[in-house]
């Protein structure tokens, strides 16, 4: 094959290019040595197996990409059983990954016989560490509210943001405003005529509705509900990632240590509707988020960053497609949560502790473990 200097050139190029690219997909993220811990982002996919990235990965970046959760050295695998079913709800697997406790479907931060049980954010809350939620549902969604309300059931959604603006969590950031109005206003959903936002800012919260509010904070607590319902996930809104990121920023303000808590929730919904690309989408969503927490972590060297999931929807299998991705063909078993083991990737001091297989309730108690929080699980009311 004749080549002009042209044509070699650009494959000089090119090939100076492809192997760097290549390696920069794969690389892992390193394993760290024994720093003390001082952070932990802990990011859940709700209902986001490993066949959900994988099949994301293979959609975005092809079947030897990585995403980024995917790069981190340390994986682990969790069971998510709940204390009365075989397969969970996010209220159970919620409360197991926040408390360290068994409970039945529904409950949020209790027992199955209706004990209220410390979350691991709040134990961080009261040894004065700087606390934070950030999620793409109602902020008193399931799984925001297990690791920071105590209610027998989910349901109870105005009892759930009662007990937000009371919860000293410095940052709450979601869906939700709904539960928040009193009842006399537009759109509200209490049945009280309790005003929430009010509540919150004379307990010192600083609320805001919008991205250029950001800017704005000049307070210790934020209340951010960028939606009535839960957010719609596409701009002006701000993303998973742009919170994320402030979330992080503003936490590392305080002098103890935080602890953030990010949800991808609705994957999750995606996954009940069997909808692939809407899935692929709010999974590379959360990876992005994902991104914003290793690059401070990676900066940082103090911050332990966990990625993981509360269970499976969907029973999602990858059939068949292209081998580059551009075509890929999904067979769901069912538009439900199923009992799929779920992966646990963890990056920063302490990573280790989270290898090998273990119940859903260990995640809180490695965590506490890890932070020196003593008498943990503790059962409090
Ligand atoms: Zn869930």
């Amino acid at each position: 094959m004749h080549l002009n200097k042209r044509t070699l050139i650009y494959l000089i190029i090119l090939l100076c290019f492809v192997p760097a690219v290549y390696s920069e997909n794969q690389s892992q993220y390193p394993l760290v040595n024994n720093n003390k811990i001082r952070n932990i982002i802990l990011l859940i996919g709700d209902g986001m197996g490993a066949i959900q990235s994988s099949a994301t990965r293979i959609r975005y970046f092809g079947p030897d990409g990585r995403l980024e959760f995917e790069k981190m050295p340390v994986i682990g695998l969790m069971n998510t059983h709940a204390a009365d079913k075989l397969v969970t709800d996010s209220a159970a697997s919620g409360t197991a990954m926040a408390c360290g406790i068994k409970t039945n479907c529904k409950e949020i931060g209790m027992t199955p016989d209706n004990h209220s049980a410390l979350s691991i954010l709040e134990a961080c809350r009261d040894i004065g560490m700087f606390t934070g939620i950030v999620v793409t549902s109602r902020i008193t969604h399931a799984t925001p509210a297990a690791f920071s309300t105590h209610v027998v059931s989910r349901k109870e959604e105005e009892e759930i943001a009662k007990q937000l603006v009371e919860s000293g969590i410095n940052v709450l950031f979601g869906g939700g405003k709904d539960y928040f109005l009193p009842s006399d206003t537009s759109g509200s959903k209490r049945d009280d005529n309790l005003d929430l936002i009010k509540t919150a800012e004379e307990n010192g919260y600083q609320f805001i509705e919008d991205d250029t509010s950001l800017d704005t904070v000049d307070s210790k607590y934020i209340l951010g509900l960028f939606q009535m319902k839960e957010l719609t996930t596409f701009a002006p809104e701000p993303s998973l990632e742009t919170l994320t990121r402030y979330a992080i920023n503003f936490l590392n303000k305080g002098e103890k240590g935080f602890f953030l808590m990010v949800e991808g929730s609705q994957i999750d919904w995606e996954c009940h509707d069997n909808k692939k690309e809407a899935m692929f989408r709010q999974v590379l969503l959360f990876n992005d988020a994902v991104k914003a927490a290793l690059e401070f972590a990676v900066q940082d060297g103090n911050t332990l960053v966990i990625v993981t999931a509360d269970h499976e929807t969907g029973g999602m299998i990858i059939k068949d497609g292209e081998l580059d991705g551009s075509k890929i063909n999904i067979s769901w078993a069912s538009g439900d949560h199923s009992n799929a083991p779920i992966p646990v990737y963890s990056f920063g001091p302490g990573a280790i502790k989270f290898t090998g297989m273990y119940d859903n309730t260990e995640l809180a108690k490695k965590m506490a473990e890890s932070l020196g929080i003593q008498d943990f699980p503790k059962i409090i009311q």
